[in-house]
Order: structure tokens, then sequence, then C-alpha cells
């Protein structure tokens, strides 16, 4: 089955009102009319309605990087999937490595968002991968396959069709490091039977699986070019126009 390249970017906390408008503006010009895959945008929250507002007539989605499990009520500090659709998401990045080991989520809370983000109209990037440490004892199977069971957990196959799984091995996320393609291609090959395992071999073939990891325009094709690889989750190199365009020119 060919499923459609989805490559979206995770803007990291480096960025102004200003600038991150102008960025937006860039890839509208250079993207915004591309069909042959899918594109997203997720910047830091206050960025979005600025971002949201410069690629409204693009085919560029815009999404969230997180969000909170409760739609309302007296959680400060929070941000609720009704927000984020309210102010013209499409999506909401979801257990990334970042939040996981920087800010200390669990498996059963990201759980929890995922619920009810796809509960609440959005799409998610769902995020899995392992540590070094964990690669070089040779747990990315078992680390992986504990992320992806804990974090699917009472979501039925008609849910999963809103899901986007993001392999972004952590030692290569932000690193400059990136995952070869046969080091990618392995553990996509694995998460896809895993998915099989669990929702059915139709789903595991429509679900798409992105790479995340210091991907950038020179390394892009060859990584998308595995079979199991259905496009990426771009950090650092997202965040200008030069490199996205790169990126997903590289593959079209
Ligand atoms: C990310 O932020 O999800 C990511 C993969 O970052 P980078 O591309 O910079 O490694």
């Amino acid at each position: 089955m060919s499923r459609k390249l989805f490559i979206a970017g995770n803007w990291k906390m480096n960025s102004s009102a200003v600038a991150s408008v102008e960025v937006a503006r860039g890839m509208a010009s250079e993207l915004g009319s591309v069909e042959a895959v899918d594109l997203a945008i997720c910047p830091p929250f206050v960025y979005i309605p600025g971002v949201a507002e410069a690629l409204k007539d693009s085919n560029i989605g815009v999404g969230a990087q997180n969000m909170y499990f409760e739609d309302n009520g007296a959680f400060t500090g929070e941000i609720s999937a009704r927000m984020l659709k309210d102010i013209g998401c499409r999506y909401v990045i979801l257990g990334h490595s970042e939040r996981r080991h920087v800010i200390g989520e669990t498996d059963e809370l990201i759980n929890a968002k995922i619920i009810k983000a796809l509960a609440g109209g959005l799409e998610v990037m769902f995020c899995v991968g392992e540590l070094l440490d964990q690669r070089k004892s040779d747990r990315t199977t078992e680390v992986v396959t504990t992320q992806i069971t804990a974090g699917l957990k009472n979501i039925g196959p008609e849910a999963l069709l809103g899901i986007t799984i993001a392999y972004e091995p952590v030692w290569a996320i932000g690193t400059g490091e990136t995952a070869t393609p046969d080091q990618a291609q392995e553990t996509h090959a694995m998460i896809r039977a895993l998915i099989g395992q669990l929702y059915g071999t139709e789903l595991a073939e429509s679900i798409r699986i992105q790479y995340g990891g210091s991907v950038k325009p020179g390394n892009a094709a060859e990584l998308l070019g595995c079979p199991d690889v259905d496009g990426a989750l771009v950090g650092g190199a997202s965040m200008t126009v030069e490199d996205f365009s790169g990126i997903v020119n590289s593959v079209l």
C-alpha cells in the first residue's frame, strides 16, 4: 500500500512573534501549494495564531506541541484540545521525548492526552523512541513496544486513524546524529508489525510512521525512501524556510 508522506516541523523554543510569522509566510510561499506530501508546522503555543494566519490559504496545516487532557477547569498554565481547535490547530504532537525526559511525562499521561486529543477532533503525532543506552543495550524493541502499547491503551481501531506515529530515537534528536536508513527502517518495520498485532494488518498498512532525529535536506530523501518511513518530524531544520523546503523538495 502506498502511504502519502507527512512532513511536520516541530519548532524549538527559539523564535519570536515577528520571526515566526515571517518564516511561516516564507513557507506558505515556497510550499503552500504542495499536494503530493502532507505538511504541518507546530510552533510553540504563543506563536500558533500568527503562524495559523500566515498559513491559512496554504496546504500547510498547523499543530501544537502539547496539550492537557481536560477540556475546561482550574488547570493553571494548561491548554486543552478544545482551545487548540479554537485557534486553528489540526494536529498536536504528544509524547515528544523532550516532554518525556525533560518534563517527566509518563506513558499513562500521554495515553490520557492522546484519547482526549482524538475525542476533540485533533490529529495526533504520537512520539516514541529509545535513549542511547537503551539502544546500546539492545532494548529498542522492548522500549518502543512498551511506549506504543501503553500510549494506545483503550484507543480503538477507528480512533487509530487519527494517529501518526513518530519514531524519534532520543539520541538523534537535536544532536546532529541521525539513525541510518537501515536503523530507521528496522524500527519502523517493527512498529508496523506491532500495530498489526494490536489492530490487524489493514490498519498497520495504513498508519503513517514518521522518522524524527536530525533530518536535514541532505539526508531526508534517503531516510524517507525506506519502505516503512512515511515522513518526518523535523525539529531544528524546520525553523528556516530554506532547510524545511530543502527537505520537502528532496522527496517531491
Ligand atoms: C524534534 O524536535 O522532534 C526533532 C526531531 O528535532 P531535530 O530534527 O532537531 O533532531
